[in-house]
């Protein structure tokens, strides 16, 4: 997406703005079909926390992707965009035995990642088939905040409780079609990865009824020009010969699941915002934006760099700023980058805008949520409104307490 149709879609829809790539998110899911098209049986499942508009979901039903959702609300939305209830999987963590039974009502695959839930399901439903996550207890990925593979994390069953899973199991006689990890966010050694994987190798040895196995995902996208990623490619190579000498092993061919949403969706998106303030303190000049927390937390939640551009202006000289929100609260989004030389009325770019921006985009500071466009051969489709101050109100009753 160049510079000009993002400053047209400005001047269109008005910022701040989501802008999304169709082809990109087309070109992601082929790369990653493509990098293990050595097995033989693969399926790759959205995992849509990461960019649930209905509309993005709908492109990935077109590619042939199935869903990974955490809350049957997810499944629910799966629905409405035209899913399968079988290409759907509900991967949720610490959630009620009664929202797991909503989302196996609706027809979709259940991922229990807990004994007592596990219990207490096979004990009411003994022929559901059920996948299990588990945690292989590998220290992986870049930051403690989305790690969720390792000792303290509270994802997954121990994969040192495998005794105990199989004893209940047994006693319930419920059927486990398929077994999961998804070791957290930002991995990028494969070598790490393929060791996570060989202990799920000689778990899943021991369920005889399997179909499938979940690799989870959590793999490393560029945020910078030359930064590390994972090398999905190598990862193919080795995971695939892998697993195809697993399943000869085990006595049938299996089928290989991904569930990524960052490595889908995160470089097909640009958030753009406008230049409110340039404000030149005694030690610093800042570029405040009319955005904030509020529509991208993710700098400040955990740290995460989102590469930002001056697109009014990318030829002037190099400049030094920190770019700030509005929020009244510490919003920063970029400290100390270097930028072409900003004036107020300057639409910033923020790159890496696809995964976890708008999803976890609130109201605070009785902010509007940004319009979200979707483009697709060079032409914008809006997906989203922007808000107004009707859905500021909806939902809220107005009780009249004098005191
Ligand atoms: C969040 C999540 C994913 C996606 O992780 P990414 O880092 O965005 O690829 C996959 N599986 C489960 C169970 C998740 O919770």
């Amino acid at each position: 997406m160049d510079r000009e149709l993002l400053l047209s879609l400005i001047e269109k829809y008005e910022s701040p703005l989501y802008v999304y790539d169709a082809e990109k998110i087309k070109s992601q899911y082929n790369r990653m079909t493509k990098a293990f098209s050595g097995v033989k049986h693969l399926k790759i499942y959205f995992a849509m926390k990461a960019l649930s508009n209905i509309s993005i979901l709908r492109l990935f039903k077109s590619l042939n992707s199935g869903l990974d959702t955490v809350s049957v609300q997810e499944v629910q939305l799966g629905l409405k965009a035209g899913f399968d209830p079988q290409d759907i999987i509900f991967t949720p963590n610490g959630v009620s035995l009664e929202e797991i039974e909503q989302a196996k009502d609706l027809g979709v695959q259940i991922n229990i990642d807990n004994l007592s839930i596990l219990e207490q399901f096979g004990q009411k439903y003994p022929k559901t088939p059920v996948c299990i996550r588990v945690n292989p207890h590998i220290m992986a990925g870049g930051n403690s905040k989305i790690s969720v593979g390792h000792i303290d994390s509270k994802f997954g069953i121990s994969i040192h409780q495998l005794p105990h899973i199989h004893r209940v199991v047994e006693n319930t006689g419920m059927l486990i079609n398929g077994i999961h990890m998804h070791t957290g966010s930002d991995i990028y050694d494969v070598d790490a990865f393929i060791r996570a994987t060989e202990i799920l190798f000689n778990a899943a040895a021991t369920f005889k009824d399997l179909e499938y196995i979940d690799f989870g995902s959590g793999f490393k996208v560029p945020y910078k020009e030359d930064d590390i990623q994972t090398d999905i490619e190598e990862l193919g190579l080795k995971l695939s010969k892998r697993f195809n000498e697993f399943c000869k092993d085990f006595g049938k061919d299996l089928t290989l699941i991904f569930e990524p949403g960052k490595f889908l969706v995160s470089e097909a998106g640009k958030f753009l915002v406008n230049v409110n303030v340039v404000k030149q303190t005694t030690s610093t000049v800042f570029a405040s934006v009319d955005s904030g927390l509020n529509h991208l937390i993710r700098p400040m939640f955990y740290d995460s760099y989102h590469h930002i551009e001056n697109i009014s202006n990318p030829n002037a000289k190099k400049r030094f700023y920190t770019v700030v929100g509005y929020i009244c609260e510490t919003d920063t989004f970029g400290t100390n980058r270097r930028i072409s030389e900003i004036k107020e009325g300057d639409i910033l770019c923020f790159n890496n805008a696809g995964a976890y921006c708008y999803s976890m985009a609130s109201n605070y500071n009785s902010r509007y949520r940004p319009a979200e466009v979707l483009i697709y051969q060079g032409k914008d489709h809006l997906i989203r409104e922007r808000e107004t101050i009707e859905d500021l109100l909806n939902k809220q009753i107005e009780v009249a307490i004098d005191l």
